[in-house]
């Protein structure tokens, strides 16, 4: 089978061959159809954060596929089922993060594409209890970027608090941005959409966007107070500046939800104007099996749209070269043989 293969930190990736692995116990073995180029996909090929994966190693994330061959110990799926794997490839599920609908914080956890092998090859091997069905009627190529964009802004507009009456600003319209504008319009906020190219700002409007705002001539956090404040601002901008446009784009009891992870992140707080504005900061991880179900029953639904385009995964190397460029509009899909639903 084709894998693309990150060997160092330094070098570009190596799409290889290799032999397609045997499933064990709760393990099964994913015949790939799509798999989407998540951001954290760079992040994770180039050792961009504190904890680093270790080479030679698969990413990919967003996959989704066939379930070709089983262990012995899965008993809830069938041959011929079609699985996304998320970048929550595994968690101790006994844990108080685990029982309390927290999985995603479990300290035991193994992350797809970065503690273990990925999506982005023609085959991978997953955990059956933690990989999560796709509806019929979703196209493999629409469910890969809902599996960790989709899945990811979901959760986030969730923390966000956004609803309708409240003012919700996204930062950052590109893999995930292009589907958090979309969550917080489906949660009922009036949408500020933040972005530096020319061609993302189109896209935002096209998606609904009820403002936007181009960070490189306009200064967000006086547009968005032009405009009466955030009550929500959602960080999906790979830039350390974007945190602190969007803090500042926040009115009194607003939330910034931190999601974006460049390297060497950091984002500077005034204690004062922190605690008389009652501003909330949050964090926010993936999301769980239950939300991805949400984001792929609102989708077979028809209440969201992804964009996207579709490479080879020969290509890898300069698919990342056009999301560091900011030429991508929405994400950009491995096509590993995807049938339409
Ligand atoms: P992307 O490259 O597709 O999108 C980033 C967008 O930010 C682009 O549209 C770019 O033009 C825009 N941008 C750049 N500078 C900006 C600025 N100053 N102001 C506003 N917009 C700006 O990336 P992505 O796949 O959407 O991922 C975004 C980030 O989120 C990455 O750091 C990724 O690792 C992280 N991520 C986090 C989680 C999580 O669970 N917390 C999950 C997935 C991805
Ligand atoms: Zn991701
Ligand atoms: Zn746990």
């Amino acid at each position: 089978m084709r894998a693309a293969v990150v060997r160092s930190f330094t070098e570009p990736l190596v799409v290889e061959d290799r032999p397609v692995p045997t499933p064990a116990g709760h393990q099964v073995l994913v015949r790939m159809e799509a798999s989407g180029l998540c951001h954290t996909d760079i992040h994770a090929a180039r050792g961009d954060w504190p904890v680093k994966p270790s080479p030679p190693f698969v990413p990919g994330h967003e996959g989704i596929g066939i379930v070709e061959a089983a262990g012995g110990q899965v008993t809830h799926l069938a041959v011929g089922d079609r699985v996304a794997i998320p970048w929550l490839g595994e968690a101790c599920g006994h844990c108080d993060h685990c029982v309390s609908g927290w999985e995603t914080l479990c300290l035991a956890q193994e992350n797809s594409g970065y503690s273990v092998d990925g999506s982005h090859a023609e085959y991978a091997l997953a955990h059956g209890t933690y990989v999560v069905p796709v509806p019929d009627g979703i196209d493999p190529l629409d469910a890969a970027p809902l599996t960790c964009a989709g899945v990811t802004t979901y959760k986030a507009v969730k923390l966000s608090g956004a609803r309708p009456g409240t003012r919700a600003l996204v930062s950052g319209i590109g893999g995930l941005g292009h589907l958090a504008l979309q969550y917080a319009r489906i949660f009922g906020a009036e949408t500020i959409a933040v972005d530096v190219t020319d061609a993302k700002l189109a896209l935002a409007r096209e998606l609904g966007a009820d403002h936007v705002i181009d960070a490189r001539v306009q200064d967000v956090a006086e547009e968005t107070h032009r405009l009466g404040g955030a009550d929500a601002a959602i960080s999906l901008a790979v830039s350390n500046e974007s945190f602190g446009a969007a803090y500042g784009a926040l009115r009194r009891g607003g939330t910034l939800v931190l999601v974006a992870l460049p390297a060497e992140g950091k984002l500077e707080l005034p204690v004062f104007d922190t605690v008389l504005n009652g501003t909330k900061v949050v964090g926010s991880i993936v999301g769980t099996r239950e939300d991805l179900a949400e984001v792929f029953q609102l989708h077979r639904l028809g209440r969201t749209r992804v964009v996207r385009e579709s490479r080879d995964l020969a290509d890898i190397n300069s698919a990342i070269d056009e999301v560091l460029k900011g030429k991508v509009s929405g994400r950009l899909v491995f096509d590993l043989g995807s049938t339409p639903a």
